[in-house]
């Protein structure tokens, strides 16, 4: 494992956007610039949401863009065993309890939304049964969910871009009532076994990373480097933006557009490259500079 190793890792619920796209090639960037392994992990954990077509298209994108990875691309289903061994390791430290609340219950229960995004913490309803009323539910069926004994702890991690960050780690669900394992477990567990040491992502996921550090932590794994990197909000191309469907990268190279330039735009985009160059991804990666990584970084 070198100090490096990166991964992306997409969910196959849709085709990749501009924005996915572009977070994946900073990925690549980082892990690539570093004398990285780079690995691909295609995270269908969901079977509800979960298609063999998006994924084998993410796939075929990634490749077009000028993305490699080592090895196979992972199949985080393929993992239910592990994640579920690292469950039991939480519950047997004390970390984990069932939970037998429905959505309504969750949401009436939580007086009042804290999180940014106004989803309410979970308020540890049956964290607190007593025997007596643990025994009931129990007989009344099968726990909706495992939930993580969060305890209200503030967790901190440094981000390259963000700076300092911190958060409370709430009661979130580690694994569903259907059997699946949630996003927050199952990550944390396959970017420990793959040996990834940095974490290059999307930063809407900044909020859910104090669950995540705090979960590393317990399961006795390194806690990997975090860099957030903004979502791409608007794409500045003229003749991009008139197509309200320009985010998959058919549309992005429709009307003659070329992988060089759409892979320009990313770079300058984030302040790596002067606007305008057509470049390829390995041109760019000979670029790289993860301290210019100031610009701004939306079109
Ligand atoms: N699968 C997640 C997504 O597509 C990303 C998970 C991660 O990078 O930690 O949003």
């Amino acid at each position: 494992v070198r100090s490096s190793d990166g991964r992306y890792a997409p969910s196959p619920s849709g085709p990749l956007h501009l924005g996915n796209l572009r977070t994946a090639l900073l990925a690549w960037l980082f892990a690539r610039s570093q004398d990285g392994r780079f690995v691909l992990r295609i995270e269908d954990l969901d079977p509800q949401r979960s298609r063999a077509e998006h994924a084998l298209r993410a796939i075929s994108d990634l490749r077009r863009l000028g993305i490699d990875w080592d090895g196979e691309p992972l199949r985080q289903s393929e993992r239910h065993e592990r994640h579920r061994e690292a469950l039991g390791q939480l519950i047997a430290a004390g970390r984990a309890y069932p939970c037998w609340c429905t959505r309504a219950e969750v949401r009436l229960a939580s007086a009042a939304p804290h999180a940014e995004d106004g989803t309410a913490a979970y308020p540890g309803t049956c964290r607190e049964l007593t025997a007596a009323a643990r025994a009931a539910r129990e007989r009344g069926g099968p726990p909706r969910a495992w939930r993580f004994d969060g305890g209200r702890e503030v967790v901190g991690f440094r981000d390259l871009l963000h700076g300092e960050c911190s958060g409370v780690v709430d009661d979130f669900v580690l694994w569903r009532g259907d059997d699946v394992p949630a996003y927050q477990l199952a990550v944390v567990v396959d970017d420990a076994d793959a040996g990834i040491c940095e974490v290059v992502r999307g930063d809407d996921l900044l909020e859910s990373t104090p669950r995540q550090v705090r979960l590393a932590q317990l399961l006795g794994f390194d806690v990997p480097r975090y860099v957030h990197v903004p979502l791409v909000r608007a794409y500045d191309g003229k003749r991009l933006a008139k197509r309200s469907s320009a985010a998959q990268i058919d549309d992005l190279l429709g009307d003659g557009g070329s992988i060089e330039r759409l892979v320009g735009w990313m770079g300058s985009s984030v302040g790596l490259v002067a606007p305008g160059l057509e470049l390829t991804a390995a041109e760019l990666l000979g670029r790289f500079d993860a301290r210019r990584l100031s610009g701004p970084m939306t079109a």
